[in-house]
C-alpha cells in the first residue's frame, strides 16, 4: 500500500511498499504550517534493495520491445489521468499552489507520457554510407541502463514524470528520489505505472537523507546515469560525484530569467501576461520571470499595467476557490524573501505594492513589486524563488542584453516586441537556453528544455530528452 489512512507514504521497491526502518519526515502543508503527512525514510538497506531491483529488471525491460514499452506508457498517461483529482489535491495540499494550477500540472504530466509513449518506437540508429563493397556499417541507440534521478517540490508530478516517461520510453530503469516536501504526487503516479503495468524493479521510489542517498546511488556500479533538477549549489554536488565517478549527468538548474519589454509592444498585454506567468506557483517556477526590464519611455505605463494586475491577485489556501496565489511551499523560501526584501529596501529600493509576509499562520508572502532596485541588489544577482518582480528601465537593446546577461545562469529569457529585426536580434543575444517572443514559450513535451552556464546541462523534453538515456554503439560487418 502506498499510502495508510494515516497520510504514510510508503517507499516503492522492487514492485512493492515498504515503510523502510520505520523513521518518518513530517510533510507540512504551507498553507497552515501544520503537519499533513508522513513518508517513510529510506535505510542503507532500502537503498541497496533498490539497486539489486533496477539491476535485475535492466536486461529484462532492455529486452522488451519498444512497441511493448510504449504501450505501457500509454497506459501510463491514462492511469495517470484516471488520478488526476488525487495527484491535484496532494499538489495542492504539500506544496501549496492554487488547484487549478495543480490541475493543469497533471494535465502536462500525462502529456509527458503521452509523448514518450509515442517517442520509445522511434530511437532510430544510422546506417552510414558504404565504404567498402560488403560491409555494414551502422550506429546503433541502446539504453543506457539503471538512472538514480532526483526533482524538486516545486512542480512535483511533472518533474518526476518527465524522467520517468522518457527512461522508461529509453528502456532504463530508474531510481528516483522525489521532494521529501512534496512526495504525494510521485507516489500516485508509481502507483498509476504499477496499474499500468510497468515491471517490478523498473521504477523504485526512495525518501529520506537526500545528501546520503545521492551518494549512496551515485557511488553504486549499478547506476549508470544522474539526472537532477534542482539548485545549482546541489547541482554542483551531484555533478562533482557523477563526474569522478565517470557517470554522465544531465543537470536541469535554476534561472533567473529576465523579460525585456520594449515600448513598441502592447503593453497592457505584456503587463497582463507577465504578471501572471510571475505570481504562478508564488513565483517557485525555474522559468519564471525573476528580473523586469522595461524600456524608459514605456516605463511608467507599464509600471502601472502590471501594479494593477498585481492588485488583482488573490491570495489564499490553494484548496479554496478564487485563489489565485497560494503560500510558499517552504519555512526556507519565507526567509528567504525576508532577506531579499530587506536587502532592497536597505539599498533605496521602493515598494509598488505588497512588500511583506501575509496573514498569521502558513508561508504566505504578498505579491510585491519593486522600483529602483540597484543592479547589485540581491533580489537582481541571485534566484528569489518567490514572488518579488523588480521593475527597471533599460535603454536600447545593448543596454537590455548587457543587463540580462549580467547573472550567470542561463534558464529561460522573454522578451515583448512588435520589431521583427528587434526580436531577432535580442533572441540571438540573449545567454539562455529557452526563449520566448511575446509569449512565455508554454512547456511542451516535445520541446528540448535546457539551460546553459549556471543553469546547468543536458536536455529533457523532445528527442533530445530520449537521447540523455542512450547510449550509441558504432558496428562495423563484413563478411568472411
Ligand atoms: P534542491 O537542489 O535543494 O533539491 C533538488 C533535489 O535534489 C531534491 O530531491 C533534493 O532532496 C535532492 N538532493 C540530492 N542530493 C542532495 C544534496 N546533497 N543536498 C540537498 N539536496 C539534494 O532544489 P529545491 O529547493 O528542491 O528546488 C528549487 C530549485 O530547483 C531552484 O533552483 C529551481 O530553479 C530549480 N528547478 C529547476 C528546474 C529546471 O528544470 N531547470 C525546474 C524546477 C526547479
Amino acid at each position: 500500500m502506498s499510502a495508510d489512512n494515516n497520510r504514510n507514504y510508503h517507499l516503492f521497491i522492487d514492485g512493492a511498499w515498504t515503510d523502510g526502518g520505520g523513521d518518518w519526515i513530517v510533510v507540512e502543508n504551507p498553507a497552515t504550517g501544520e503537519g499533513c503527512a508522513q513518508v517513510a525514510k529510506a535505510s542503507v538497506a532500502d537503498l541497496d534493495a533498490a539497486l539489486e531491483a533496477a539491476n535485475r529488471a535492466a536486461p529484462l525491460w532492455r529486452a522488451t520491445s519498444p512497441w511493448d514499452r510504449s504501450a505501457i506508457l500509454s497506459a501510463c498517461a491514462r492511469e495517470v489521468e484516471a488520478r488526476r483529482e488525487s495527484i491535484a489535491r496532494a499538489i495542492t495540499l504539500e506544496q501549496g499552489k492554487p488547484l487549478a494550477e495543480s490541475l493543469l500540472e497533471v494535465g502536462r504530466t500525462v502529456d509527458a507520457f503521452a509523448w514518450c509513449a509515442a517517442e520509445a518506437i522511434r530511437v532510430y540508429g544510422r546506417v552510414l554510407p558504404q565504404r567498402e563493397p560488403g560491409m555494414r556499417q551502422m550506429s546503433v541507440k541502446e539504453p543506457i541502463g539503471p538512472v538514480a534521478a532526483f526533482t524538486p517540490w516545486n512542480f512535483p508530478a511533472f518533474l518526476p514524470a518527465r524522467k520517468i516517461s522518457a527512461a522508461l520510453g529509453a528502456g532504463c530503469p530508474m531510481i528516483l528520489k522525489p521532494a521529501e516536501e512534496a512526495p504525494g504526487a510521485a507516489i500516485i503516479i508509481a502507483e498509476a505505472c504499477a496499474a499500468a503495468g510497468v515491471p517490478a524493479g523498473v521504477l523504485n521510489l526512495v525518501f529520506g537523507d537526500p545528501a546520503q542517498i545521492s551518494d549512496h546511488l551515485i557511488r553504486s556500479p549499478v547506476i549508470r546515469k544522474v539526472s537532477l533538477t534542482g539548485s545549482p549549489q546541489v547541482g554542483r554536488k551531484l555533478a562533482a560525484l557523477s563526474g569522478e565517478m565517470l557517470k554522465p549527468a544531465t543537470m536541469e538548474l535554476g534561472g533567473h530569467a529576465p523579460v525585456i519589454v520594449f515600448a513598441d509592444s502592447n503593453l497592457r498585454k505584456a503587463a497582463a501576461m507577465t504578471a501572471a506567468f510571475k505570481f504562478r506557483n508564488a513565483g517557485q517556477v525555474c522559468l519564471g520571470v525573476s528580473r523586469i526590464f522595461v524600456q524608459e519611455a514605456a516605463f511608467d505605463e507599464f509600471r502601472a499595467h502590471f501594479v494593477d494586475c498585481v492588485s488583482g491577485l488573490r491570495i489564499g489556501n490553494g484548496v479554496e476557490d478564487g485563489t489565485t496565489i497560494g503560500p510558499m511551499a517552504t519555512g526556507r523560501g519565507l526567509a528567504r524573501m525576508d532577506r531579499m526584501m530587506a536587502d532592497a529596501s536597505d539599498r533605496g529600493a521602493v515598494t509598488e505594492i505588497g512588500g511583506s509576509r501575509h496573514g498569521n499562520g502558513g508561508h504566505f508572502w504578498q505579491p510585491t513589486v519593486l522600483t529602483e532596485v540597484p543592479d547589485d541588489a540581491l533580489i537582481m544577482t541571485e534566484e528569489p524563488f518567490g514572488p518579488i518582480a523588480p521593475l527597471t528601465p533599460f535603454a536600447d537593446i545593448a543596454d537590455a542584453l548587457s543587463k540580462s546577461n549580467a547573472v550567470d545562469l542561463g534558464l529561460a529569457g522573454y522578451l515583448f516586441t512588435r520589431d521583427l529585426e528587434t526580436a531577432t536580434r535580442v533572441s540571438d543575444g540573449l545567454e539562455f537556453g529557452w526563449i520566448g517572443i511575446n509569449n512565455f514559450s508554454p512547456t511542451i513535451a516535445e520541446a528540448p528544455f535546457g539551460g546553459i552556464r549556471n543553469s546547468g546541462f543536458g536536455y529533457e523534453g523532445g528527442p533530445e530528452g530520449f537521447d540523455a538515456y542512450c547510449r550509441t554503439k558504432f558496428v562495423s560487418q563484413a563478411s568472411l
